[in-house]
């Protein structure tokens, strides 16, 4: 299956066609086809006036709310099950005595066993080492000659200088650790079972959904500025001081100004130099030419283009983004005698702030709808709430681009090292006031194609000739127009009916395919939903069986549908499983479900065919019978083994048997180590991180999940997993195949119904019911002169140009990088065709097609004004993300600050206007480039604190792989919003503040979230009548910290505050669990994780120190 397959035979049109040889076609301007119809045909291959549209398939019907009840299953603590706790010879599970359910022999009654025993166990006790006494000062900022010496006694703001005092006073309220013994969720559970932890495996640490946590201080040892002093794992930027070749010269490294003083521990600084190591996947760097004058037109930076840094001369009136003048001294100050010196700091008010840009572009931009007519036009930011009218461009809601004007040439782009890609998010949702993309019909001969690229249809495609010919905007080949397509042009060349047509007038649309676009030229059936439970003694201790089995009864009768058809055409089979598969029966003329156990789980066939995928409805009966049972027939299971591989083959074959597409929905609860193919071990070790071995924690353990992702894709299974781990269960090998499938992985560590069932649910809900094309491949075509190189995102490739997509839902995105192969042309631009062939709902074959056309540029100024740095952050985050399965940490942080520095050093020498090399001058639209690299350096796949899982870091490194820019954006920059600041009766949402703790109020209270987290945090002096508002409690004293729900009550600020929090979770494609964390109390180090413009506990430097550190590798690339 391939979009690019060559399109059918199709009725000759009554003219020969000429062949095709490339540009200049002899045939070209021949004589008008007779055959051409004397009337236009009507829109869209019938009589029907205008576009059918196509509803929004799945969504006109409410999700279901019955809450599924409280699980009344033995709550036992996490961490209790570990491995091995029952012999493998121990018992099938089977059905109790009471359920009517035919046997199959390999299941068999056990007698019962008592409940693991509770080991109790002391908590561990996290020490935290005593916080430095003296604050240090940065090496760079005397290399950007803001100079140095630190007055030991300087107030802790947060700046990166010295540790917050809240740290320090927080480090004493750890007496019993419970924070580090707890959950991610900041559900601290009772002691009893935080000290439930058993035997020899580790007990489960924090792990919070999207893995972010906090860092033991313990193992941080005293917080140090991270470029200042010896290098600690994970700290440094640097490795060796290695120069690089594109560096015209570099000064040494650490060529302190006499003066500066060195206040950190002792030890060698920090080179300052990345190093690029082999075998890492890079650009090439280009070098950069010989220094260039201002461009043309171009002479200073944009108004309000932040400068930074020292400034020559009397400090003359600033603009608001520059530099306190104070911060910024003379030269003659670096000869003063050292005691003479003042310790300026950054007044973090002046750099770039992401809260002004982001308001900046609500201002001018949230207003106006977004007009996709214009070419290479940079749409507004994703914070921002536009709408979009599609007049012949894809909307930024599928494509977002790094840049909307590519350089004409691979020698500027090399320059300029700007990285050239676009996000794509073929399916993605549009708001309700925005139309969904048309269906054409072309009929049988199917859509309309170049001959010789195969670029569909689309309002770039030049007719000629009359109309009886159109030149391909893609390779520019001239292909005669089918007789039953043809129309007359009016006098500008256009078609007539162009604006009838949405594939010749909109930027987004869609085709019906025709058979040839489908497998084994049949018509494909409409694709099933398989259940997939494992029912081991941790799922149902946990209450997840029941609580899952509960949920479906309901759930569905919600499964996607198209159309507005009655019901869902979806078909749905179960399985459960544990050291062996349970398949059911459940044809609508049984009277009970039959259950079928396969035990030779080396060789996974299915055991039935007819009455395994069955449609809802009809099988209702016998559905609801079975749902009710299986959380009763294993009730007792003992068994703690579970298989994972054969599960999945045991899918993929029944789909396969079945002859459909479909989806795997699998909910597994530990590493699988029964024997079985795909058995894993644990393999998990701390003890590689910041080795040259880090790399394998994030690899799969073994090749057998390839193999049988591919065969899933061959099949079109798509397999979403949801994980409800108690320890170590190998994501970074159990997300192997949703990775490869186009599925989701959701992990709930340490799952209790009573904590976690808000989420799950919700999460479950939301994914069962989301619309998913299945069966998927995607193909990008570009114009003459660039082409896509590169693929990020949740998908399978077996040739370098296909996409294939076994499923893709409407939240993932592919991104696409470009490289030049041949000069590009100013006036023709360039074009990017993005073609969607995939299976519908409903078992519609169709195509979904995206276009956009984007600006090239000859003046690198014009590159650099039509950024997007949400954008660019998202590709380098996935590029750095992926990187790390191949190359040390470090070095992958090292390649993003060099990539970064590159960029910045181009604009300083080619755009922007003469100056103080101690200034920094950053672009307009890239004026956060190095706030949000920063975030993503410290972020925990890169620089993991001492509380961050491998298995939290494997969860967050697929996440980010298939994120989309809004998602990227307020993940490794997240959102916080002061609740008390504005009126109560305002209806929209609190100004933001930045992710700094000198921005929090200890008056106020705050919202934090990042699309996986959310925090009230709770200031230690907020109003008595606030905190009875919010928690109907009479002090601060006595707010329950860790709270999940706030208590409904009935004054204004109880409804703001959780009508913002419903708000903020339906933005978000993922249910964000409420963590309620007040000032100074333990749980508040998690919190402090998020605020990024803060040094980190891991080492991930401050805002501000990272943004000196930039600026000195910067001058070192222009000096
Ligand atoms: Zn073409």
């Amino acid at each position: 299956m391939n979009v690019n397959q060559s399109a059918p035979p199709v009725p000759p049109f009554g003219q020969p066609q000429p062949v095709y040889t490339g540009y200049h076609q002899s045939s070209y301007g021949g004589q008008p086809g007779s055959t051409a119809p004397p009337t236009p045909y009507g829109a869209y291959n019938g009589p029907v006036p205008g576009y059918q549209q196509t509803p929004l398939p799945g969504v006109s019907r409410a999700p279901p709310s019955s809450e599924a009840p409280p699980a009344s299953a033995a709550q036992a603590p996490c961490g209790q099950a570990a491995y091995g706790q029952f012999g493998q010879g121990d018992v099938q599970n089977g059905p109790s005595s009471t359920v009517q359910m035919q046997r199959f022999p390999g299941s068999q009654p056990f007698g019962s066993v008592p409940l693991a025993p509770v080991v109790s166990q002391p908590t561990v006790l996290q020490p935290y080492g005593s916080p430095p006494t003296s604050a240090q000062v940065t090496a760079q900022l005397a290399g950007m000659q803001i100079s140095g010496a630190v007055a030991p006694a300087l107030p802790p703001v947060g700046l990166g200088y010295g540790p917050p005092t809240s740290l320090a006073s927080a480090s004493g309220s750890f007496p019993n650790s419970g924070l580090y013994g707890s959950y991610p969720q900041g559900q601290a559970p009772p002691l009893s079972q935080a000290q439930g932890h058993l035997g020899a495996q580790p007990p489960q640490r924090s792990a919070p959904p999207q893995a972010s946590s906090f860092t033991s201080p313990a193992s941080g040892g005293p917080r140090m500025p991270s470029m200042t002093g010896p290098l600690l794992p994970g700290q440094g930027f640097g490795g060796p001081s290695v120069s690089q070749p594109n560096h015209v010269s570099s000064p040494p490294p650490q060529a302190l100004p006499p003066g500066t003083q060195m206040t950190g521990p002792p030890g060698p600084p920090p080179p300052m130099h990345s190093s690029q190591q082999p075998g890492y996947q890079l650009q090439p760097n280009g070098s950069f030419g010989p220094a260039r004058g201002p461009q043309p037109n171009y002479g200073s930076p944009y108004p309000g283009a932040p400068t930074f840094g020292s400034q020559p001369g009397p400090p003359q009136p600033l603009p608001p983004k520059r530099l306190d003048p104070d911060a910024i001294p003379s030269p003659q100050l670096n000869e003063l005698p050292p005691q003479q010196k003042t310790r300026h700091r950054i007044d973090p008010d002046a750099i770039p702030s992401p809260i002004q840009v982001i308001e900046d572009d609500r201002n001018n931009r949230g207003s106006e709808p977004f007009v996709t007519g214009v070419r290479g036009q940079v749409p507004p930011l994703v914070t921002t709430n536009f709408l979009v009218k599609d007049q012949g461009n894809a909307s930024p809601r599928y494509i977002r681009c790094t840049s909307y004007n590519i350089p004409c040439t691979s020698d500027m782009a090399k320059q300029a090292q700007v990285p050239l890609a676009a996000v794509i998010k073929p399916l993605a949702r549009l708001p309700p006031e925005e139309a969904s993309p048309y269906v054409v019909d072309h009929g049988e001969s199917g859509p309309l194609r170049c001959n010789r690229c195969k670029a569909y249809m689309c309002p770039f495609m030049q007719f000629v000739e009359g109309g009886r010919r159109f030149q391909c905007c893609f390779c520019s080949c001239i292909n005669d127009v089918p007789p039953q397509y043809f129309q007359h042009l009016d006098h500008t060349g256009k078609r007539v009916d162009a604006y009838d047509r949405p594939e010749l007038s909109l930027g987004s649309y869609e085709f019906l395919a025709t058979v040839d676009y489908c497998k084994n030229n049949k018509f494909p059936s409409p694709p099933a939903f398989i259940f997939m439970i494992d029912v081991s003694y941790n799922a149902i201790r946990s209450g997840l069986v029941r609580l899952l089995c509960e949920e479906l009864k309901s759930l569905l009768d919600f499964l996607p549908r198209e159309g507005g058809a009655e019901e869902s055409a979806i078909r749905v089979g179960f399985v459960t499983y544990n050291k062996v598969l349970h398949f059911y029966n459940v044809k609508s003329s049984l009277a009970q479900p039959q259950m079928m156990v396969v035990s030779d789980v080396a060789d996974m066939f299915v055991p039935l065919l007819d009455g395994f995928l069955v449609n809802v409805s009809e099988s209702r009966a016998v559905i609801t019978s079975l749902l009710d049972q299986i959380p009763e027939m294993f009730a007792d299971t003992r068994e703690t083994e579970t298989v994972f591989a054969p599960v999945i083959q045991a899918g993929m074959e029944a789909l396969k048997a079945a002859e459909c597409a479909g989806k795997l929905f699998l909910f597994h609860t530990s590493l699988p180590i029964a024997e079985a193919p795909g058995k894993l071990k644990n393999r998990d070790d701390r003890k590689l991180i910041n080795t040259d071995k880090e790399k394998t924690l994030f690899q799969p353990q073994t090749g057998a999940y390839q193999t049988l992702a591919k065969e899933c894709v061959a099949q079109g299974c798509c397999v979403d997993l949801f994980l409800f781990p108690n320890q170590y269960v190998d994501v970074a090998t159990l997300s192997v195949v949703p990775q490869l499938t186009g599925g989701s992985v959701y992990k709930y560590a340490c799952f209790q119904v009573e904590n976690d069932q808000e989420r799950f649910l919700s999460d479950l809900r939301r994914d069962v019911q989301k619309v998913v094309g299945f069966d998927a491949v995607m193909r990008v075509r570009t114009s003459t002169g660039i082409r896509a190189v590169d693929f990020f995102g949740a998908f399978y490739m077996s040739n370098t140009t296909d996409v294939e997509l076994a499923g893709l839902d409407g939240d993932k995105t592919v991104t696409v990088e470009f490289k030049h192969d041949d000069r590009l042309n100013e006036e023709s631009g360039a074009l990017l065709q993005c073609a969607l062939l995939y299976t519908s709902c409903a078992g519609q074959r169709r195509l979904r097609i995206h276009n956009l056309a984007l600006n090239c540029c000859t003046q690198l100024a014009d590159l650099y004004r039509n950024c997007e740095t949400d954008t660019l952050i998202n590709y380098m985050a996935k590029f750095a993300y992926r990187g790390v399965l191949n190359s040390p940490v470090k070095t992958v942080r090292d390649t993003l600050i060099t990539q970064c520095a590159q960029i910045l050093a181009c604009y300083r020498k080619n755009c922007a206007s003469p100056s103080s090399a101690g200034q920094l001058i950053l672009p307009e639209c890239m004026k956060l480039l190095p706030v949000y690299l920063n975030c993503v350096l410290k972020s925990d796949v890169l620089q993991p604190g001492a509380e961050v899982t491998t298995d939290d870091r494997a969860y967050v490194r697929q996440l980010v792989t298939s994120m989309d820019v809004a998602e990227t954006n307020v993940f490794f920059y997240p959102r916080l919003l002061p609740l008390t600041k504005s009126p109560i009766e305002s209806a929209t949402e609190p100004p933001a503040v930045r992710a700094s703790e000198e921005r929090l109020s200890n008056g106020d209270i705050y919202l934090l979230e990042n699309g996986l987290n959310l925090f009230l945090w709770v200031g230690a002096s907020v109003q008595q009548g606030v905190v009875q508002s919010l928690f109907s409690v009479s002090s601060f004293s006595q707010i329950t910290s860790g709270l999940s729900v706030l208590p409904v009550l009935d004054n204004p600020l109880s409804k703001k505050v959780r009508g913002l929090i419903d708000s903020l979770r339906a933005q978000r494609s993922r249910y964000m669990k409420l963590i309620v964390v007040k000032q100074e109390d333990k749980l508040e180090m998690l919190f402090k994780h998020f605020l990024v413009e803060d040094k980190s506990l891991s080492g991930g430097a401050s805002y501000v120190d990272f943004l000196c550190h930039m600026h000195k590798e910067i001058r070192q690339l222009l000096s």
